[in-house]
């Protein structure tokens, strides 16, 4: 049995259902050798993360994910090994966090103009402190007998496209990509199947990207089927892109998902990350 690692775990600083240090302690529990913390624009787990690793000899590697802006959605760019107390880094992530508080407040209006009836209060309870994103809104709709699940939150309001959704600043990938880069970091593209593209066109788009200084791609994550998986491999192969892998772990809130091994069959191996902090001299 080879070492396993997840190089893709949320917390309670972002939309995860476990605080960081816990997260840290049920990865060794579970018998990874490493955890990469991945929150959505934000840090603020990282300190709390890295010192549980310490505390239980156990490798944790900082890490961000940034939500960027592409004409047809979004598209996220992982971060790892960045230095949690950039001031630059920090600066923008400040500025990306005040708009997300903006645009929650305005999603909860354009709710009560359907006549769905919850505060921003009541969301900020749920959410449990940390980033809220619309999972935590999700929640809250299930929660207050609105809808059946949170998946129907998404589908019926919260979803780009649906009477509730509301845009929020974002920066563009390659903005992303130089901010990871900046802070020490290695950037790399989270999980190119959720871009719904053509092989062909995740190629190009990842050959772009190098150019601004991507450094990897999530070939092994949770939500590629194995014909995926091989595709990213050759894509990463032939853009000397390092391949990197994580389950996209966030606890209650994807219940499905475990961590390490995502639906069961994940596996993602130890030599990854090896090669990742070969490439970054680490
Ligand atoms: P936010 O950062 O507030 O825009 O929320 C983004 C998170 O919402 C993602 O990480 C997903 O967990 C979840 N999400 C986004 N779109 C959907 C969708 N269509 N269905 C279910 N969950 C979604
Ligand atoms: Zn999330
Ligand atoms: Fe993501
Ligand atoms: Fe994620």
């Amino acid at each position: 049995m080879p070492d396993l690692i997840d190089l893709h775990c949320h917390t309670t600083a972002s939309d995860g259902s476990l605080p960081p240090a816990e997260l840290v302690c049920r990865a060794r529990e579970s018998g990874l050798k490493a955890v990469a913390i991945t929150d959505h624009d934000t840090v603020e787990g990282v300190g709390e993360a890295l010192a549980e690793g310490e505390r239980l000899n156990f490798e944790v590697i900082p890490g961000i994910e940034i939500s960027a802006e592409i004409p047809s959605g979004s598209m996220h760019i992982l971060g790892y090994f960045i230095d949690h107390t950039s001031a630059e880094l920090l600066a923008a992530l400040r500025k990306l966090q005040d708009s997300r508080e903006t645009r929650n407040q305005r999603i909860i209006e354009k709710l009560h103009s359907l006549h769905i009836e919850v505060s921003y209060e009541e969301l900020l309870r749920v959410a449990g402190g940390g980033q809220v994103g619309r999972p935590h809104i999700a929640e809250l709709l299930v929660q207050k007998g609105f809808v059946p699940g949170s998946q129907e939150a998404f589908d019926i309001y919260l979803k780009k496209g649906r009477p509730a959704y509301v845009e929020k600043f974002r920066l563009t990938p390659s903005e992303a990509i130089k901010l990871i880069t900046r802070a020490g970091g290695m950037a790399v593209l989270a999980h190119p199947g959720s871009l719904n593209k053509s092989p062909e066109k995740v190629e190009k788009v990842a050959g772009e990207l190098k150019a601004a200084g991507l450094k990897g791609l999530e070939v092994f994550y949770t939500e590629h089927a194995p014909e995926q998986t091989r595709g990213y491999q050759r894509i990463a192969n032939k853009h000397h892109l390092i391949p990197t892998g994580g389950t996209d772990y966030h606890g209650d809130y994807k219940p499905g998902i475990k961590l390490g091994r995502g639906r069961g069959s994940l596996r993602i191996p130890y030599e990854l990350l090896a090669d990742m902090k070969k490439k970054m001299g680490r």
